[in-house]
């Protein structure tokens, strides 16, 4: 976490001046091969607290399947991995059940007391406060992908995962998903890997950007840009031009 007002914090007694978040994500030499094809050859990766990590790579480059290893779908992989026990997911299609409806769908797999209290917050939260009984089939594409934001967070996990959330959405929804995720991330505080190929929706919301090519991180680039106002700074364009 880069914390870029000077004057506002005194540094710790004996030191530094940035404070280390502890660890939530640590994978090393993480190596997965298909029927003797090497995919993954040995990724090390660390997520902090707090921390929105970006994965951006092309087609084929190994990016769900290491987002898969993270959320334990895939445990065929080898290297040593931790993570939270369980994390939010979401992925390009809202994997929504079709014959429940939204509220049941957000507390999938939630038992305990508030839980129901949660998903409704949640729901107000991705503005479908109305909609807790709708099918998902009566939701547009953006609305379903909200559903699914909502369903991720409502175990209040401290690792949110997402494969390439946005990809499906036409433009202007997916500007409109970039700030719902943002405002949920301030909000709910969890550690982010977005997996996705588009540079400039990576540079807009990460604070690293990872570039994954042929199944090895490439690039591991911090963000040190203003959150408000990003696209139109300078380095935006700098930035963007180097990833790419
Ligand atoms: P990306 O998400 O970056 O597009 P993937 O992780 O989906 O890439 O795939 C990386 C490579 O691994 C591709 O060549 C893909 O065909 C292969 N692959 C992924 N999953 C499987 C699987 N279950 N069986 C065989 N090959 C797979
Ligand atoms: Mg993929």
């Amino acid at each position: 976490m880069v914390i870029d007002a000077p004057g506002t914090l005194t540094p710790p007694a004996g030191g530094t001046a940035a404070v280390q978040q502890p660890v939530v994500v640590e994978a090393r030499g993480i190596t997965r091969a298909f029927d003797g094809r090497g995919v993954l050859h040995g990724i090390d990766l660390t997520v902090r607290r707090g921390e929105f990590v970006a994965l951006l790579g092309r087609s084929g480059s190994g990016k769900s399947t290491l987002l898969r290893i993270l959320a334990k779908l895939d445990t065929e992989a080898t290297g040593t991995i931790k993570v939270p026990a369980q994390p939010g997911v979401a992925f390009q299609d809202s994997r929504l059940l079709p014959w429940a409806r939204v509220l049941p769908n957000v507390l999938l797999g939630l038992r305990d007391g508030d839980a129901r209290e949660r998903a409704r917050t949640l729901l107000d939260d991705v503005g479908l406060g109305d909609r807790a009984r709708a099918w998902p089939r009566q939701l547009s594409g953006g609305e379903q992908q909200r559903v699914a934001l909502a369903r991720a967070l409502a175990g209040a996990p401290e690792l949110l995962l997402m494969d390439e959330p946005f990809g499906a959405l036409d433009a202007l929804t997916r500007i409109r998903m970039h700030r719902l995720l943002r405002e949920l991330v301030s909000r709910y505080s969890p550690s982010v890997v977005l997996v996705t190929h588009d540079v400039d929706e990576a540079v807009l919301l990460a604070d690293r950007v990872l570039v994954l090519t042929d199944g090895r991180l490439s690039l591991d680039e911090q963000i040190d840009l203003p959150v408000v106002g990003r696209r139109s700074h300078p380095g935006f364009v700098a930035l963007r031009s180097r990833l790419l």
